[in-house]
């Protein structure tokens, strides 16, 4: 028995990295997968390949940092589909550079994205699992970052860190509902957001590439591994298809033992 069949599953920034393999992974397992991500092109046409592989999915186009984009794509998502069942909240950028140097629009971005992101689609996906009443599962993608610090990420560690308060809330809201929230926090996963850092990373510490994955990213690991997509997308798959209340308000490291929180 598939562990999440005819589940909807709405998931943002769903067309790269970390989101298309979590939605790959709940595909396998009987969802319906929404593709939700602001390059709407390349949101297509993963949905495209993933309906070319007999999964049911649905593409839409969304800024999550935008109040009405994010309610119209949830509210037809849901009208669609037959509702919301599982919300990942996962679109996310990086941008690295000292505190110092960090303008406010830049700091507002991130915050925006992440956490802004957050509240808007939690808001939005809610409304329809409570109206339905068949409970619900909200996942966010969290960060070693959510419990550790690094040199450079001041927004992003603040956001991230953010995300764990939030999820501790719904979870206490939501359980009347039957409705779980719940963080993961993965170490380094190679994605497009990871690899456009390693050059940034090397040019503010003055090391070399090789030396930024090794020395910086890797340093505090048991094995000096990076997390795979297919790690973060386990425990995505653990959180989402959790049968009870007994799992709510936690956040759970997959990071090779960087951080032990
Ligand atoms: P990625 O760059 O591969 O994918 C991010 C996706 O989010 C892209 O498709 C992008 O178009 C989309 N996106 C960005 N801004 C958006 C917005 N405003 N509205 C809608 N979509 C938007 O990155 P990734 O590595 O897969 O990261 C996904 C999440 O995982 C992020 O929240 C990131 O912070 C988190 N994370 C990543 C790592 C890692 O090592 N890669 C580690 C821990 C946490």
């Amino acid at each position: 028995m598939s562990k999440l069949e005819g589940k909807v599953a709405f998931i943002t920034g769903a067309a790269s990295g970390i989101g298309r393999q979590i939605a790959e992974r709940y595909a396998r397992e009987g969802a319906i997968v929404v593709i939700a991500d602001m390059n709407e092109g390349a949101a297509h046409e993963t949905a495209q390949r993933f309906a070319d592989k007999g999964w049911r999915t649905f593409a839409v186009g969304v800024d999550v940092t935008d109040e009405e984009q994010v309610d119209r794509a949830v509210d037809l998502a849901a009208r669609e589909l037959g509702g919301i069942d599982i919300l990942v909240s996962n679109a996310g950028i990086q941008i690295v550079k000292p505190v110092e140097e960090f303008s406010l629009s830049e700091w507002k971005k991130m915050l925006s994205i992440q956490l802004d992101g957050a509240f808007l689609t939690t808001r939005a996906a809610l409304r329809h699992m409570y109206a339905a009443g068949k409970g619900g599962s909200i996942i966010y993608m969290g960060s070693v970052h959510s419990k550790e610090a690094s040199l450079l990420k001041a927004p992003y560690v603040t956001a991230k860190h953010g995300l764990i308060g939030l999820a501790k809330v719904i979870a206490k809201e939501g359980a009347k509902h039957g409705v779980r929230a719940n963080v993961i926090c993965p170490g380094f996963v190679r994605t497009p957001l990871v690899d456009k850092q390693i050059p940034e990373q090397a040019r503010a510490l003055n090391l070399s590439e090789e030396d930024v994955i090794r020395k910086v990213m890797l340093k505090e690991t048991v094995d000096g591994e990076f997390t795979t997509l297919d790690d973060v997308a386990e425990v995505a798959l653990l959180f989402a298809s959790f049968p009870s209340n007994a799992l709510t308000g936690q956040s759970l490291v997959v990071s090779h033992g960087w951080s032990m929180h």
